[in-house]
């Protein structure tokens, strides 16, 4: 079943082309720049990649693009755009109202506008892209997967904050998590791995890529999970604060006379990694300057090494212990430095890897030890790949 992923953002939109049951993916893109100057068209099909200057002043000429892209019959893979069973979006924020992908009606639609509270841009932005593709594909079923979603089974200790009720009854201000596709994605591939009963696995999948984050699982259900409100929370990331201490942002917007604006610009783009190190947001060029002797190079890894280990001890108490732990994304498929650290601070816990099944890249593996107590894979996410099987599963229980 051919599903095509849309994920629209408010200048740019990705797209994938993906077979749902051989789960592979024929074809990618970007539209880039959309509405303002220099707009960019990147598509790749194998043989056929493209890279160039198209004029692209909405999101419905992007759509143009990349549809007349598919059926092109030299780039293209389609001879007709109803061999697409069905157009799988990537929605931000679900709100508390979805706990599971959706077909996209009058009524979702409007709960996608409720839903948006804390992500306005992201989530309009997603309905545009809806509303583009509605149009362009009629008669096509749309599907909208949450963000969010995955995390809809955390038990209210985990998603309040400590803060006046009013403002969770009034506002809906509580920890919602994020990237919900990438730990379904994970978690439905380390069931089928584990040695464990998959119906009551304890897991902890660490997604750790320019964004980073974690998600204690039980039996495939998530219990708690490290971003909040916002995709702010948790760990140290590229260039995202994490977690600190709340008093914080109130004192450098006085120290700096910044407005609330700047301040979350500060704490959302200045931060983390990029914040400590001086050098960059990319794990590699902080690397190669740490062991170069880069003082805060060397800091920020510490940093974020010390972070995740807090993080995943106090999800393996969350769990009453655990069985798996699961290395996802740039940073956590690829450095193996990273990846023994935080493995060695957690070896109280009976985890051991195997110091050359951990110099894996990219790929599937198992790294801890036939004597770990824990046992610790590496698996490659794809989070279009979730959105495509998630898509194509909301498709057959409507024809059901
Ligand atoms: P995003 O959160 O933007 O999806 P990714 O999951 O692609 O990010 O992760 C990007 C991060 O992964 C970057 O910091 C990059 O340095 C890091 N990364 C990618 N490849 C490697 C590698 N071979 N070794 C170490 N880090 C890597």
């Amino acid at each position: 079943m051919l599903i095509l992923v849309i994920n629209s953002g408010s200048s740019s939109l990705k797209f994938q082309l993906i077979d749902s049951e051989k789960k592979q993916m024929l074809v990618k893109g970007l539209c880039e720049r959309i509405g303002i100057e220099e707009p960019f068209f990147d598509y790749e099909n194998g043989g056929c990649s493209i890279h160039e200057p198209r004029q692209m002043d909405t999101h419905k000429d992007a759509v143009h693009i990349l549809l007349e892209t598919l059926l092109d019959p030299e780039c293209g893979v389609i001879g007709s755009l109803d061999e697409i069973a069905a157009v799988g979006h990537r929605v931000v924020h679900g709100g508390p109202h979805f706990s599971h992908p959706a077909l996209v009606t009058e009524e979702t639609k409007e709960a996608i506008l409720k839903s948006s509270g804390w992500c306005p841009l992201h989530n309009q932005a997603n309905l545009t892209g809806i509303e583009v593709l509605e149009k362009a594909m009629p008669g096509v079923p749309q599907v909208a997967v949450f963000d969010t979603a995955f995390h809809q089974t955390m038990p209210p200790e985990a998603y309040m904050y400590g803060i006046p009720y009013e403002y969770f009854e009034k506002f809906d201000m509580r920890r919602y998590g994020f990237h919900g596709t990438s730990h379904e994605f994970v978690t439905r591939r380390a069931a089928e791995m584990t040695k464990h009963d998959p119906a009551s696995f304890r897991l902890i999948t660490c997604h750790l890529g320019n964004g980073s984050f974690f998600a204690a699982i039980k039996g495939g259900r998530c219990l708690d999970t490290s971003m909040g409100l916002t995709p702010l929370e948790g760990i140290m990331m590229g260039t995202r604060c994490g977690s600190i201490d709340p008093a914080i942002p109130p004192f450098i917007g006085k120290l700096g006379n910044c407005t609330p604006d700047e301040v979350d610009d500060i704490l959302n783009k200045k931060s983390g990694m990029l914040g400590i190190s001086g050098v960059s947001m990319d794990f590699r060029d902080i690397q190669a300057a740490a062991a170069e002797g880069n003082e805060r190079a060397r800091l920020a890894v510490k940093m974020f090494c010390y972070q995740a280990i807090k993080i995943i001890g106090s999800y393996i108490a969350a769990l009453g212990g655990l069985d798996t732990l699961v290395f996802t994304a740039g940073v956590g498929e690829n450095d193996e430095m990273i990846r023994k650290s935080i493995c060695d601070g957690l070896a109280y816990s009976g985890i051991e890897i195997d110091q050359e099944r951990n110099l894996i890249r990219r790929k599937e593996a198992i790294l801890s030890t036939e004597d770990s107590a824990v046992e610790v894979f590496v698996i490659p996410t794809n989070e279009e790949l979730s959105i495509a099987v998630q898509t194509a599963e909301v498709l057959k229980k409507t024809d059901a």
